[in-house]
C-alpha cells in the first residue's frame, strides 16, 4: 500500500489508495462482512496517530524494543517503537503490550497467508516498526511499508486494519516480505489477495482489475465505479478517504455481483503468482515499459478467458494491432522515467485514426492483441524480452535505488544487511528462462 514509485521489493506502495487483507478465499466469499465501527469513533482514535515529519529530520534516539519468537523454537523478531519516549508514545501505552499484539497479528496473517500460499514456507521476516513519523521510508500517505525482512507501519495503519480492515495491510505486507524483486506486478499480486477478502478492496484499487472485469465479467463495472466513489466524504477527517469510502455502506446487490465476478477470477489470480514468482525481473519491467500495473492479470485472462469477438473487419482488427504495437514497444517509460499508460494511448489512437469509437470495442481488441503477442500457440506466456539491453539498464536502475535506500539515514541495520544481500542475488548473470 503505498505510492508506486517508492519502491521495493515488496514494498508497499500504495498506489492511488491502498488497502489490504485476504484470506481463505472460499470462507470469504461466503462471509457476509458487516463494518461496525463508527467514523467519528475511529477519526478520535486516529487523529492523534498520523504520521507527521520530525523535526529537522532528526530520528528519536531512543526506541522501545522486544524480540519475540513467533513460535517456539523460531528466531525471534525484533518488535521496535522508535521514538517511544521521545515523541510521547508512553504518555498513553504500555510497550510492551503494543508488541505482543503486534506478534499476535503476524503469527495470524503469516498463517493465513501460509494457507493461502503453501508453496512459501519460508517467509523472510525479521523486525516489525511501528514507526509513529513520515519520512523516506514511510511517507505519509502510505499504510505500511514492506522493506528489507521489515515491515513498517503506522499507528494509524494499525487501528484502522484492525478495526476496519481485518487485517488486510498486514496479510498485504506479509505477501510482500515473500516477493523476489521491486515494482507494479507485485503490487498486484498483493491486492490480488486483498479483492479475494473483500469486493471493496477491488473498488478501491480498480486500476489493477478495471479491465478484465469489464471485459469478461461485468459489462457495467463503470457504473457501479461512479457509484461508489459518488458516495459524499468528508474530507477534513483524519481518517484516509479511501478508508471513509470503505467503510460507508454500498449497494449489496452491487457487491454481490462483484463478490461472484471475483469468484471466477480467483483461479487466475494464481497463476499471475506464479508468473511473479518465477519471472519477477520479466514482469516489473513489463508492466513498467506498458506503464500499465494490471499486465500480468490482463496476459493471464486472455490466455484463460474467451475473448468476446470484436466485430471489426480483419483490416481494422490489423491496423489496431499496428498501433497497439507501437505503443506497446516504446520504452520511454523505462527510460525516461515516463508514466504513460501504453494501453490508453493506443485506444486513444484506435477511436482517432480507425473511428473504433467504443471502449468496449477497445478492450476486446486489446485482449486479442495481447493473447497474440503473450501467449504461445501451446498456452504457455512468452516472457521473452525483446531489448536485452534496455532490460539490463532497467535491473540496474532497480539496484541504484536500493543502494540510495540502504544510506538513508532512517534505515535499520537488519534492513541494512537484507538488502545487500538482495543485491547481491539480483546482480546475478541475467539468465532468460525461456519456458513458462
Ligand atoms: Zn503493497
Amino acid at each position: 500500500m503505498v505510492k508506486n514509485h517508492l519502491i521495493a521489493k515488496g514494498f508497499l506502495i500504495v498506489n492511488y489508495i491502498f488497502i489490504f487483507w485476504l484470506c481463505n478465499s472460499s470462507n470469504l466469499l461466503a462471509q457476509n462482512i458487516s463494518i461496525p465501527t463508527d467514523l467519528g469513533e475511529l477519526n478520535r482514535l486516529v487523529q492523534p496517530h498520523t504520521p507527521q515529519p520530525l523535526l529537522n529530520e532528526n530520528l528519536p534516539a531512543d526506541a522501545f524494543n522486544v524480540s519475540i519468537s513467533l513460535h517456539q523454537g523460531e528466531t525471534p523478531i525484533v518488535f521496535s517503537i522508535p521514538g517511544f519516549h521521545s515523541l510521547g508514545c508512553a504518555n498513553c501505552h504500555k510497550g510492551e503490550s503494543l508488541h505482543f499484539k503486534a506478534a499476535d497479528r503476524m503469527r495470524r496473517v503469516l498463517a493465513k497467508l501460509k494457507k493461502i500460499q503453501p508453496k512459501l514456507y519460508k517467509i523472510p521476516f525479521r523486525q516489525y516498526i511501528i514507526q509513529s513519523w513520515s519520512d523516506k521510508l514511510l511517507a505519509s500517505h502510505q499504510f505500511a511499508h514492506t522493506t528489507f525482512d521489515t515491515i513498517r507501519i503506522s499507528p494509524a495503519a494499525i487501528l484502522i486494519d484492525s478495526k476496519v480492515y481485518r487485517e488486510a495491510t498486514h496479510l498485504h505486507e506479509a505477501l510482500h516480505l515473500s516477493q523476489k524483486f521491486v515494482g507494479l506486478a507485485n503490487e498486484l499480486e498483493a491486492y490480488s489477495l486483498n479483492i479475494i477478502s473483500d469486493p471493496r478492496f477491488l473498488l478501491l484499487n480498480f486500476p489493477y482489475f478495471e479491465d478484465i472485469i469489464k471485459t469478461f465479467f461485468l459489462k457495467n463495472f463503470s457504473e457501479i465505479l461512479n457509484d461508489f466513489y459518488a458516495r459524499p466524504i468528508r474530507e477534513q477527517l483524519f481518517v484516509p478517504q479511501e478508508t471513509q469510502w470503505f467503510i460507508a455502506p454500498f449497494n449489496d446487490d452491487q457487491l454481490e455481483r462483484l463478490r461472484q465476478a471475483i469468484g471466477k477470477v480467483t483461479p487466475l489470480l494464481a497463476d499471475v503468482s506464479r508468473l511473479n514468482r518465477n519471472y519477477p525481473k520479466e514482469f516489473a519491467y513489463l508492466s513498467e515499459q506498458a506503464g500499465n500495473p494490471a499486465l500480468l492479470l490482463e496476459i493471464v485472462a486472455a490466455k484463460h478467458l474467451t475473448i468476446p469477438d470484436s466485430g471489426v473487419s480483419e483490416e481494422v482488427q490489423r491496423d489496431a494491432f499496428s498501433l497497439f504495437d507501437l505503443q506497446m514497444k516504446k520504452t520511454d517509460n523505462i527510460r525516461l522515467g515516463y508514466k504513460i499508460n501504453r494501453k490508453k494511448e493506443a485506444f486513444l489512437l484506435i477511436q482517432n485514426q480507425l473511428m473504433v469509437k467504443d471502449p468496449a470495442i477497445h478492450l476486446r481488441l486489446y485482449f486479442k492483441y495481447i493473447k497474440k503477442t503473450f501467449v504461445k500457440p501451446s498456452g504457455k506466456v512468452n516472457v521473452q524480452i525483446e531489448e536485452n539491453e534496455d532490460f539490463n539498464s532497467y535491473i540496474l536502475s532497480k539496484i541504484k535505488g536500493i543502494q540510495k535506500m540502504i544510506n538513508y539515514k532512517g534505515m535499520s541495520q537488519i534492513e541494512r544487511d537484507a538488502a545487500r544481500k538482495w543485491i547481491k542475488k539480483i546482480r546475478l548473470p541475467y539468465a532468460p528462462n525461456k519456458k513458462t
